[in-house]
C-alpha cells in the first residue's frame, strides 16, 4: 500500500508544490508517482518509445493565466475537430463552455494534483514537428499511433489510465492525458465544490460571476464527468 497521502486544500487547488518531484526544470510530478512513472518510461523505452511529459503539474496561477488568455481571445480556442472558433456572438457562459472543452477552471484541473500528465514520444515525431495535443495525432493515422497502442496495452500494468478516454459531453477526448489511479482517486474523492468557489472568488478569473452562478452544472459536466478507471488497472503493492 502507498503511504497515506494527506491531501490538503492547497494540493487540490494547485496552490502548493510540497507534494512534487521535479523531473526537469519545468516538469514536476507527484512524489508518490515517481517510481511508477519510471517503470512506465523504462518499459516504453524497451519497446523503442521515448515517453516524455508535455505537461505535468500545473499551478492554480498558471491555469488562471491560460483561462484568462482564452477568455480574452489572446489564445485561440479550438473545437474538438481542432478548428479555431470565433468568439463573436458568444455569451460569457457559452465562452466558458467553449474553453472548458480543453481547459479546466483554475482550481479544478487534474494537473494541480501532480498525478496527471500529458505524454508524447519525441522519437516518433519529425525533428521540427510542433506537437498540438490534438486527438488525430494520437489516432491510428497520427504520428503517435504507436504510443497510443502501447499505452492502451500496458499503461494499466503500471497503475495508469485515461480519464478522458472518451468524450462524454464534457471535456474532449484527450488520448495524451494519463492519470495515476492510486493518487488520482484520492484527489477525485476529496474534490469539494465549495472550496473551488472560494478559490475562484479570491482570484482574478474572468467570467467569475457567470462561472460561480453555474458552478454546480459546470462541475457536473466537466469536473466530475470523467471516465472510470478500467477494472484491470494494477495498483502497486
Ligand atoms: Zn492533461
Amino acid at each position: 500500500m502507498l503511504t497515506s497521502n494527506h491531501i490538503n486544500p492547497a494540493q487540490l487547488l494547485g496552490q502548493t508544490d510540497v507534494h512534487l518531484h521535479y523531473v526537469s526544470e519545468r516538469v514536476a510530478i507527484h512524489k508518490e508517482m515517481k517510481a511508477a512513472f519510471e517503470l512506465l518510461v523504462n518499459a516504453a523505452k524497451a519497446d523503442a518509445i521515448e515517453l516524455k511529459i508535455a505537461s505535468g503539474f500545473r499551478s492554480f496561477d498558471r491555469q488562471l493565466m491560460l483561462w484568462n488568455n482564452k477568455f480574452l481571445g489572446k489564445t485561440s480556442i479550438k473545437n474538438s475537430a481542432g478548428h479555431v472558433i470565433s468568439l463573436a456572438h458568444l455569451s460569457p457562459l457559452e465562452l466558458a463552455h467553449s474553453i472548458l472543452l480543453y481547459s479546466a477552471l483554475p482550481g479544478a484541473s487534474r494537473h494541480h494534483w501532480g498525478c496527471d500528465i500529458d505524454v508524447y514520444a519525441p522519437n516518433l515525431l519529425a525533428k521540427d514537428y510542433q506537437l498540438q495535443l490534438e486527438p488525430w495525432e494520437y489516432s491510428e493515422q497520427g504520428p503517435l499511433a504507436k504510443l497510443s497502442a502501447w499505452l492502451g496495452q500496458y499503461a494499466h500494468q503500471f497503475g495508469f489510465y485515461f480519464p478522458y478516454a472518451r468524450f462524454q459531453g464534457g471535456v474532449a477526448e484527450e488520448p495524451w492525458h494519463l492519470s495515476y489511479l492510486p493518487l488520482a482517486q484520492q484527489y477525485q474523492q476529496a474534490f469539494d465544490v465549495e472550496l473551488l468557489v472560494e478559490a475562484l472568488n479570491n482570484s482574478a478569473i474572468l467570467g467569475k460571476h457567470i462561472i460561480i452562478e453555474n458552478i454546480d452544472d459546470l462541475a457536473k459536466r466537466y469536473i466530475n464527468n470523467v471516465c472510470d478507471a478500467p477494472t484491470n488497472v494494477i495498483l502497486p503493492k
